[in-house]
């Protein structure tokens, strides 16, 4: 694979870093200088909307080559099937398990500190009203969101170029899956070149990738800049309860859960991995969207931490849309607010059905900006609460997608981390 020289990557890492930071500064002295300006909207329309826009969309452009390539290298490259088997179960159990404890601790948390008690009912209003056009959007669509049985034959493409077209991930992975297994079943001089011609692809697709990556630290800037001057800190202020139980519920599984995994499943030191995957999670907390954030954590995984490629290309392109636990955590805990906002008592069954729920809608949830909002519609009003009051988060959404998207992105690096250790090929525990 063609790949940036280390030092080359290392000033990239500092530059998006400082396109951060910049960023950000801007856009709250903007905001705390010129408050609601005209010219603000105008810069944020006309400027740094579009190339924000313009570097996601680069990105997601290349996203199904590079899904389908690497899925179906990665499977080819297991040689048999049964490795296949062992470690797609092993992917399973430790998506299933690990998502239930996050789970599990944010309904905890939601449920001891309570935080949709004390909204004030006059701010929520304002919020409802600001949030309705937006709001109602979102519900609409939830409608064409496939729950229960459906979301489970949907899976099953029954025309795959429409399922590209439609960006439907899930599908696209089920078709790469099963052509990778027919690439392991037939192994002759032809499927040979035909493997080597999809690895070419990966390739191709990892170069582009790292020029549009060249990008980032422009677009980030861009990112935070909209952000801090559209809303400033005034919005996280006014739903603070809520921002923070959610923040809680993430740090408990990033810093709590997280290293216990990475210690006792893969003897891993926490502290090196998140050193080493940084680039991954910046990239993660700029973009909000794990799909985006894949090329940039299959590279992190093979140059930093050494894991085999065929383990972390699988256990990465999987994990992007299936591994999601900051957003399988943030549905908990968002349902459970406004269920307790709205005075809607759920029973410890109910709360069941919940937790089941977002565990599955862990693995179902698109990893773009904002994936959750339908499938947290769509919980709602399987519980009986108004999906409506989704207008009341709306505004810190991007905030708290930015944090949540960042503990998927990292979840799937210690998923694969762990997978690596546990199939006994990995390459350095440092
Ligand atoms: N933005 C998230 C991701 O890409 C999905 C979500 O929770 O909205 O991982």
């Amino acid at each position: 694979m063609t790949e940036a020289a280390p030092a080359t990557h290392n000033r990239l890492q500092w530059r998006i870093l400082i396109g951060f930071v910049a960023g950000l500064a801007a856009g709250l002295l903007t905001y705390t200088l010129a408050p609601g300006a005209p010219w603000v909207e105008t810069v944020v329309t006309y400027v740094t909307g579009p190339i924000g826009q313009i570097f996601l969309r680069l990105l997601f452009m290349l996203v199904i080559p590079l899904l389908f390539s690497a899925l179906v290298v990665g499977i080819a490259d297991m040689g048999e099937l049964k490795s296949l088997k062992a470690i797609g179960l092993k992917t399973l159990g430790y998506t299933v398990a690990v998502s239930a404890i996050a789970v599990a601790i944010s309904l905890a948390v939601v449920n001891v500190i309570r935080p949709g008690d004390g909204v004030d009912p006059a701010v929520a209003a304002d919020m409802l009203a600001a949030g309705g056009e937006g709001a109602a959007g979102i519900v609409a669509a939830s409608a064409n969101t496939e729950a229960g049985v459906g979301l489970l034959v949907n899976i099953v493409p029954n025309n795959i170029i429409a399922a590209m077209s439609a960006n439907d991930i899930l599908a696209v992975m089920f078709f790469a899956l099963f052509f990778g297994i027919g690439l392991l079943l037939v192994q002759t001089p032809r499927t040979a070149v035909l493997k080597d011609a999809i690895e070419g692809v990966f390739d191709v697709a990892m170069r582009l990738i790292g020029l549009v990556i060249q990008l980032a630290p422009i677009a980030i800037f861009c990112f935070m800049f909209n952000l801090s001057a559209q809303f400033g800190w005034d919005l996280l202020v006014r739903l603070a309860a809520y921002v923070a139980v959610v923040l809680l519920a993430l740090a408990l599984q990033m810093f709590g859960v997280f290293p216990l995994l990475l210690k006792f499943g893969a003897n891993k030191s926490p502290l090196a991995f998140f050193r080493q995957t940084r680039e991954a999670s910046v990239m993660a907390f700029s973009t909000a969207s794990s799909n985006a954030t894949l090329p940039t954590a299959l590279r992190v995984a093979e140059h930093e931490l050494k894991l085999p490629p065929r383990i972390s290309r699988f256990v990465l392109t999987i994990g992007a849309t299936a591994n999601q636990n900051g957003t399988a955590m943030f549905e908990g805990v968002t349902v459970l607010f406004l269920a307790q906002f709205f005075g809607v008592d759920l029973s410890l069954a109910q709360q069941g059905f919940v937790m089941l729920v977002c565990i599955l809608a862990g693995i179902g949830t698109a990893g773009v900006p904002g994936g959750s909002l339908p499938v947290v519609a769509l919980i709602l009003s399987g519980v009986g609460v108004p999906p409506e009051g989704i207008g009341l988060i709306l505004g810190v959404d991007r905030f708290l997608d930015m944090c949540r998207t960042t503990l998927n992105v990292v979840g799937d690096l210690v998923a694969a981390q762990v997978i690596s250790a546990r199939s006994g090929d990995v390459a350095a525990s440092a």
